[in-house]
């Protein structure tokens, strides 16, 4: 067999392996699997490439130096990322995953621009221009577009979801369509003479320029609930971009691998999008400016009722059922193997216990999944919105554990809402709802919630893993 069929044969077995990887990171028990396999069938890739007829004829040209820069790279790139990953709280998954894609689409444009650095040097050298319209042209200028809109749309997603005050409020300047169209126009006029002219390397990085421009104005309006679907689309254009540079530089298991992730950051789009009630084009382009929240102080003045435990203690031991909520602050809180000790407290009382999971609960999709099956909760009792919301009104009680946005009625009953038409969980038609927070301050989207001021509802003030060890022991001693 010649060292192109082994090579070929190599890249064949990687794509299998992410084939199979994405399959069994669709169940939380077989993902670590998956992940693993994910990594072999990189760590495959990668030593295939190494073999690479152009890279043996650079060898043979200059050297082993490339070999040893490259090795140099993947060393520091390695322990930057190996650093980031141990030392990233749970809680920061979605701004470093936001990072990774932004990173996946810088990394596609470089190629693409090192490439076209390379062709048009050799066609100097040869003095003929390179051809235009031809698979490189077009991938060369699509991996630079999508890239760079990759880049600098996932470093703006990383400072909104990092909350910090330069990005926590949406652009919402009246003109951002009109500069949103003229940047678009732009990239397309610039797409289109890359790939009528791909010798100009000038044409290349203008159109990267323009590209990174729009990734940062398509991405700044967008702000609120939102955040999940730009998150999902911005991972499937990091696919989209290696799938680009794997047509630039003819490299078959990097197009099936960005294919992957590209398809399936779509797909998660749709799904994110049908969660929302929102459509794409409404999440890009929508009227985020029109929108209005309420005041706090209308909203809960003279109307929340806190609780201790032993007052929620004692709800919960008169409870035949009980819904826990989890959301955002249970991750930071860190809550769950404490709310599992709760789970086992009621469970022992004779009490059914469920868990209720929105599909955009946390800061990342399944989020909430990932934290629970973390404390070894059965799968079996995680219920989606769909499935649980039918439920409530015969729930005994609520417990919603760092959730805010996802049971917020305003949704339901506010047009004006940035969350209006999101589907939410309809806790507040339990009977009794007890709701585990530090204080009164809103969730992502920065808006009150009249769930904290209803009737039913009792606050507990407090974090949320000593609220709930508090409460276990107090339903322990009743
Ligand atoms: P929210 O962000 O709405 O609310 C989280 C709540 O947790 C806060 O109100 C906070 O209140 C509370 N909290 C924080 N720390 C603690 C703690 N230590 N103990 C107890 N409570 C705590 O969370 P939800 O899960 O309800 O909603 C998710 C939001 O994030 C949605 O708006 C969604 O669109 C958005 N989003 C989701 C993404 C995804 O993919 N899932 C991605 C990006 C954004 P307090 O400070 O008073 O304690």
């Amino acid at each position: 067999m010649s060292s192109q069929a082994w090579i070929n044969l190599a890249y064949l077995v990687a794509s299998m392996l992410f084939i199979v990887a994405f399959k069994l990171m669709t169940g939380p028990r077989t993902a670590v699997r998956g992940n693993y396999l994910g990594a072999a069938g990189m760590a495959i890739a990668l030593l295939a490439a190494c073999f690479e007829p152009s890279v043996q004829e650079t060898l043979a040209a200059r050297g082993a130096w490339p070999l040893v820069l490259v090795a140099l790279a993947a060393v520091v790139g390695a322990a930057i990322g190996a650093t980031m990953a141990i030392r990233y709280p749970m809680t920061g998954m979605p701004q470093m995953v936001a990072l990774l894609n932004g990173f996946g689409g810088a990394a596609s444009t470089l190629v693409a621009g090192a490439e076209l650095w390379n062709a048009t040097a050799t066609a100097r050298e040869a003095a003929s221009p390179l051809p235009a319209w031809t698979q490189f042209a077009i991938a060369t200028a699509l991996t630079g577009l999508i890239g760079a809109v990759t880049f600098w749309g996932s470093l703006v997603a990383f400072g909104k979801l990092e909350e910090l005050p330069q990005f926590k409020k949406a652009w919402t300047d009246p003109n951002r369509h009109w500069i949103n169209l003229g940047l678009g126009l732009g990239t397309l006029l610039l797409l289109w003479g890359v790939c009528a002219n791909p010798s100009s390397n000038l044409l290349f990085w203008a159109l990267v320029i323009v590209g990174s421009v729009l990734g940062c104005t398509l991405t700044m309006p967008i702000g609120g609930a939102d955040m999940p679907v730009v998150i999902c689309l911005l991972n499937s254009y990091s696919g989209l971009a290696a799938a680009a540079a794997g047509f630039v530089i003819d490299n078959s298991v990097l197009v099936i691998a960005g294919s992957l992730v590209g398809a399936s950051g779509l797909i998660l789009t749709a799904i994110m999008c049908q969660a929302m009630n929102r459509s794409l084009v409404g999440v890009l382009f929508g009227g985020l400016g029109t929108t209005t929240a309420a005041n706090a102080d209308d909203v809960y003045a003279g109307k929340v009722k806190s609780a201790s435990a032993e007052e929620i203690a004692m709800v919960l031991e008169g409870a035949d059922r009980v819904v826990i909520v989890p959301g955002y602050g249970l991750a930071v809180a860190q809550a769950q193997h404490a709310v599992r000790e709760l789970a086992n407290a009621l469970e022992k009382r004779g009490t059914t216990v469920e868990y209720a999971i929105h599909p955009v609960a946390g800061r990342m999709p399944g989020h909430m999944n990932v934290l629970l099956a973390e404390a070894d909760i059965p799968y079996e009792k995680l219920r989606e919105m769909d499935d649980i919301n039918p439920t409530f009104p015969e729930t005994d009680v609520a417990i919603v554990i760092g959730a805010n946005d996802v049971v917020n009625p305003a949704a339901r009953t506010d047009p004006k809402s940035p969350i209006a038409g999101m589907p939410i969980l309809d806790v507040d038609k339990a009977r009794t709802v007890v709701v585990v927070k530090r204080s009164l301050s809103p969730g992502f989207a920065g808006i009150p919630n009249p769930l904290f001021a209803a009737d039913n509802t009792l606050m507990y003030f407090a974090d949320g893993k000593k609220a709930i060890l508090d409460l276990t022991s107090a339903l322990e001693k009743g």
